[in-house]
């Protein structure tokens, strides 16, 4: 719980779907870039309302205050950093995160601090799936390329699993795991399972465990329940697991046969399994996509080919979280 007490200024955005009001409160010497920037949220709550579920509160209060964050989720009173007041609507992905939040972490809560990714991730990757609905898929592929980056950076660092059981120090929690590897993780369920598959199983998430706490087994459960798959070498390798692919991909072009072979290889200490996207560019500008099924730590692959290929570019839809390039063996 947190207590805030200043001069406000109050402004009613808007009320959503006839029954929530929105409000801003700020500072009375930004009310204008205030009321302004914090009007984006009644958006954000109609459009997790209509894809993930029903609001849990009265009202969504959005306050402009000091706090070391750039955003505290109290439950529908988020506290947002003074300075990401800025009359530019410039945070804008911050306020969807927040506001995500109220879905995730406040009304679905993790069962305990091993689980944070449950709200970290999630509203991590609530904000892209915001972002991408409003500004199209451009937007999310560089949030994506950008959360990736940042994963990859961390696990040169870290030895712990998304899943952490082992840390005390909770604030250490909020960490390139918690947030970017687990919003990645999303991700890739969303793009291995398709798209209608991932929402209804973040429905059923949602409405089995809103007023209630989750851990990351009981997200399993229901993704595998809505999939009809067995995902437990998926939540293991990239959950209760550290690391993630490092890939060392080496091709070639066999005129005769017309075919490309392409050797994977994983340099990283767990083998992981996944789906690996190729595309194959001619010189001429045509190119196709191949999709391969990694499992071993290095295998070799044969693909037919209509003309000469002149490049292969790695995961071009952005669907993997992995590091590596290819390069012609
Ligand atoms: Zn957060």
């Amino acid at each position: 719980m947190v207590i805030g007490v200043a001069d406000f200024a109050v402004n009613l955005s808007s009320v959503v779907d006839n029954c929530i009001p929105v409000y801003a409160w700020v500072y009375p010497e930004d009310r204008n870039k205030g009321f302004y920037d914090l009007a984006l949220t009644a958006d954000m709550l109609s459009y997790f309302i209509k894809n993930v579920g029903p609001y849990g509160y009265k009202k969504l209060a959005n306050v402009q205050s000091k706090t070391m964050f750039g955003g505290l989720e109290n439950a529908n009173t988020i506290f947002y950093n003074e300075n990401y007041i800025t009359g530019t609507r410039y945070y804008e992905e911050t306020f969807a995160h927040e506001v995500a939040h109220q879905w995730f972490g406040n009304m679905a809560t993790e069962k305990s601090f091993a689980h944070l990714w449950l709200s970290e991730g999630f509203a991590t990757y609530m904000a892209t799936l915001y972002m991408e609905n409003k500004y199209g898929a451009d937007r999310a592929r560089s949030m994506l390329i950008g959360d990736r980056d940042t994963v990859i950076d961390f696990a040169r660092i870290s030895d712990l699993p998304v899943v952490d059981e082992k840390t005390t120090d909770y604030m250490s929690l909020l960490n390139a795991n918690s947030y970017q590897k687990g919003g990645w993780v999303l991700h890739m369920l969303r793009r291995q399972l398709g798209d209608s598959i991932f929402w209804r199983g973040i429905r059923n998430y949602y409405s089995i465990y809103a007023g209630k706490n989750a851990d990351t087994h009981d997200l399993q459960m229901v993704f595998e329940k809505v999939s009809g798959k067995n995902l437990s070498v998926f939540f293991r390798q990239w959950l209760y697991s550290p690391g993630i692919p490092r890939l060392q991909v080496q091709w070639s072009y066999l005129a005769k046969e017309k075919k490309v072979s392409v050797t994977v290889k994983q340099l990283q200490e767990n083998t992981f399994a996944f789906p690996l996207e190729l595309q194959l560019r001619s010189e001429s500008g045509n190119s196709q996509i191949a999709v391969v099924k990694i499992s071993k730590q290095e295998e070799t692959f044969s693909i037919q080919v209509k003309e000469k290929i002149s490049s292969v570019i790695l995961d071009p839809n952005i669907s993997l979280l992995f590091e590596g390039k290819a390069s012609v063996k």
